[in-house]
């Protein structure tokens, strides 16, 4: 189906009372930014509002004020009329108890920015030319003139400061940064904000940092980097899911380095890929594709079986591959 205007978008808003806003599995800050923005300016127009999230609310998102309407779902199916996913490339990434604590809606919205998006929504709004689905929130929100509360402006800061690598990564586009001053002009408390996303975590994640440097591999052309994280090294550690978001980059800032590589084992022993590309020319999001994964073209994830032996060179041999299409073309 094709993309829903916002005037669509705000009838439906306006014409029911009760709302439950979801976001993905192990939420980054887009997602839960997503939740606590939508949320705050439906509840300040008069909406009854639930935010619900199957892993709850990560520590290292619980500045943001708003986040502790963060709910993990309940057994029962909520009173919501209409459910709002948001920032989820597919259904099953909401989540099986969430998807059952919102199975008694009547309709569906789905707002998000993956390429990858099959639009499973009654109602789709999928831009994938936006940096975050915190920015389509705030072009929305703005357009239909609903409220602006103040956790609506924080959350959309983080949403999109995180999901861009502040502001950095290619998708940044002149309207974010117009979004960004606008924000400002708000009200919004820029050092401060970023000192609690960046500059506040615990000192196990740099414990992490230096287990994962030990396992750092380059691939002998200098352009694959990729480290593992092992069950034993969280254990240890007694790491949270959260603690290894954006470590990434710190390898996919190598030199020469065109894909960066993160591999997981998850205390299930399913193993988590997260990948990164500078090139649109090595897209993996269509590697991730190949193993059930999905994302954007320069930052993808998968979910796949393990054990790690086996997985690792699998999804290795798939970018070499795209590397060298990339190179030949
Ligand atoms: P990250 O590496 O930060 O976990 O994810 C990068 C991007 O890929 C995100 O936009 C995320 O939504 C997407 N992604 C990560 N893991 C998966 C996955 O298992 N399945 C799908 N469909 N997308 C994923
Ligand atoms: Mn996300
Ligand atoms: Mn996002």
């Amino acid at each position: 189906s094709e993309n829903a205007t916002f005037e669509q978008i705000g009838d439906i808003l306006r014409r029911h009372e009760s709302f439950v806003i979801l976001s993905h599995v192990r939420p980054d800050g887009d997602a839960i930014g997503s939740q606590i923005a939508l949320g705050f300016a439906l509840e300040a127009a008069g909406k009854r509002v639930r935010l619900i999230n199957e892993d709850g609310l990560p520590d290292n998102l619980t500045f943001l004020p708003g986040s502790h309407r963060i709910e993990v779902p309940p057994a029962d199916p909520v009173d919501a009329e209409v459910a709002i996913a948001l920032d989820t490339a597919t259904k099953p990434r909401l989540g099986d108890a969430t998807l059952h604590a919102a199975s008694g809606a009547d309709i569906w919205i789905n707002i998000d920015h993956h390429i990858s998006n099959p639009r499973y929504g009654d109602i789709n709004l999928i831009d994938s030319t936006s940096p975050a689905t915190g920015q389509i929130l705030y072009d929305l929100i703005t357009a239909l003139d609903l409220p602006f509360p103040d956790e609506t402006r924080d959350a959309i800061y983080v949403a999109v400061s995180t999901d861009t690598g502040s502001f950095q990564y290619p998708n940044t586009t002149a309207k974010t940064y117009e979004m960004g001053a606008d924000l400002i002009r708000r009200g919004l408390d820029v050092g401060k904000i970023n000192e609690l996303t960046y500059d506040s975590h615990p000192f196990r994640r740099v414990e992490l940092m230096r287990a994962l440097l030990n396992t750092l591999q380059l691939s002998d052309n200098g352009i694959v980097a990729h480290w593992d994280l092992r069950d034993d090294t969280r254990r240890k550690l007694a790491l949270f899911p959260e603690d290894s978001e954006g470590l990434i980059d710190i390898i996919r800032a190598i030199r020469g380095v065109q894909v960066a590589v993160f591999f997981e084992e998850l205390p299930d022993g399913k193993i988590r890929v997260s990948m990164r590309s500078k090139d649109r020319a090595i897209d993996v999001c269509k590697i991730a594709l190949e193993f059930g994964g999905g994302g954007h073209a320069l930052a993808a994830g998968i979910r796949m079986a393990g054990p790690l032996e086996d997985a690792k060179p699998k999804v290795l041999a798939a970018i070499h591959r795209a590397v060298e299409a990339s190179a030949r073309s």
